[in-house]
């Protein structure tokens, strides 16, 4: 397994739509035990294909109270229920976080690594997740939803290296770590993980 070079913004795979996967092959599974490692390594509770530098239709998932990573491949969003505001974050873009509109609930299909479809009902930080990767999947990012500009800040942490939920307006670059010791692919709040 390895862990693989995270792309950032203003990266232009992170604004391509990903290609459907046709089957389940050996270097697809390659892909995904990578992106898995990659997503523990920085983390994060879920990780897309360009995010890696990949364009087909690949995500994990792992939220705290999962034993095992979700893979999904050519996910689909088949219904979504509700509204709701959540603070979100997101490995590409690092050091910052903004506050968006998810759904509440969502539904979704997708295959997994045996081939085979299957569908998942989901609320709260998997819902946001699904609909955090399957976004990235289709060239979107977390910072497309913003509620308005200005709910996008800079992480700040504090002198022991914890994210500092004051959450105050300071372009002081010092006070952003270059590499956040807390950086996670989604969160619905500050201590969620
Ligand atoms: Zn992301």
């Amino acid at each position: 397994m390895a862990i693989l070079n995270m792309r950032l913004l203003p990266d232009p795979i992170l604004r391509k739509q990903a290609k459907k996967v046709a089957k389940v092959t050996p270097q697809l599974k390659k892909l995904v035990e990578n992106m898995v490692e990659t997503m523990r390594d920085q983390r994060g509770v879920g990780l897309a294909a360009n995010q890696v530098g990949s364009l087909q239709k690949v995500a994990v998932i792992q939220t705290p109270d999962m034993e095992e990573p979700m893979v999904l491949i050519n996910p689909e969003i088949m219904k979504a229920e509700g509204e709701r505001q959540v603070v979100e974050g997101c490995l590409s873009v690092p050091g910052y976080r903004g506050t968006v509109n998810r759904s509440e609930k969502v539904r979704a299909k997708a295959m997994g690594l045996d081939g085979k479809i299957y569908r998942v009902n989901a609320e709260e930080l998997l819902a946001q997740a699904l609909e955090h990767e399957i976004d990235h999947l289709n060239g979107i990012l977390y910072i497309d939803h913003l509620v308005d500009h200005d709910s996008l800040y800079k992480i700040r942490y504090n002198s022991d290296g914890e994210e500092d939920e004051e959450g105050e307006d300071d372009e002081s670059e010092e006070a952003v770590a270059p590499v956040s010791p807390v950086s996670i692919e989604t969160l619905s709040s500050g201590s969620e993980v």
